[in-house]
């Protein structure tokens, strides 16, 4: 398998000097491995600045969202575009981005065409509510949300893909979902990808699980067949914990 990987996704905290403490820390405590990338999304005004601090050797940055067209009167939003050549990696569709900030299937899939299209990575995030699982939904809304998601992406673009499976009930709730079900969710987004795209392409694209996860739980979710690495939101705060983490994945990784 190709490496591990690991995305911190920091979501709307820490203003430039906390954000470039927080650099610092990780750059002393987190390892560079062969098996693992690790990659953390800080917010979007300390990006230029952190992005002279990091050592790439160690770290790459991503981004939380983006916009899809390249520029415009669109106030407020900063284009994929604008990321080229600064980012690695682009989430897209996260959980709070739909239904904190009502985001639309139709954005989503712009977007993952226009981090694509502008030499990055897309990470599309996709998971059920809670609503949705109790009525045993699941299934049909990974399927839904990848063929809506990725419609816009060529067989040569998918490559530039990575597929974040990400219970809405799970994020920052402390709930933590069952390998079992994540096993079952993965193996359905693997499947669906290989309809779309087929099987060498389905083989190659990562599948990530996010949702509460901790140090204590990491390896559980590693362990899951299908499963290539893990997007963290809280646990990605603290260093220490960040950085147990990647070593837990570089003692974990799957070998092909
Ligand atoms: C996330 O932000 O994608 C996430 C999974 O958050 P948390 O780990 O806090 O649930």
């Amino acid at each position: 398998m190709d490496k591990t990987l690991i995305i911190g996704n920091w979501k709307m905290y820490h203003n430039m000097h906390d954000a470039s403490m927080l650099l610092h820390t990780l750059s002393r405590q987190v390892k560079s491995h062969r098996n693992v990338e690790t990659v953390v999304c800080p917010n979007y005004l300390v990006l230029q600045s952190l992005s002279l601090q990091i050592n790439h050797r160690i770290m790459k940055l991503g981004a939380q969202n983006c916009y899809w067209k390249d520029e415009g009167a669109y106030t407020g939003e900063i284009s994929a575009s604008m990321l080229r050549g600064l980012v690695k990696y682009v989430l897209v569709g996260h959980s709070e981005r739909r239904h904190v900030f009502g985001e639309h299937e139709r954005d989503t899939r712009h977007k993952v065409q226009a981090v694509v299209r502008n030499n990055m990575e897309a990470v599309l995030c996709i998971g059920e509510t809670a609503h949705e699982r109790a009525d045993g939904e699941t299934k049909h809304v990974l399927h839904d949300q990848i063929v809506s998601g990725l419609s816009n992406v060529t067989s040569e673009e998918i490559e530039h893909v990575t597929l974040a499976y990400e219970p809405v009930w799970a994020i920052g709730t402390g709930d933590n979902a069952n390998p079992s079900d994540v096993k079952e969710a993965a193996a359905v987004i693997r499947k669906q990808v290989t309809a779309l795209f087929g099987v060498k392409a389905a083989k190659k694209v990562r599948i990530l699980y996010g949702g509460s996860v901790k140090e204590s739980t990491a390896k559980q979710y590693l362990s899951v067949p299908d499963i290539d690495g893990l997007l963290i939101g809280g646990a990605s705060l603290d260093a220490h914990q960040f950085a147990n983490i990647v070593e837990i994945a570089h003692n974990n990784h799957k070998q092909e």
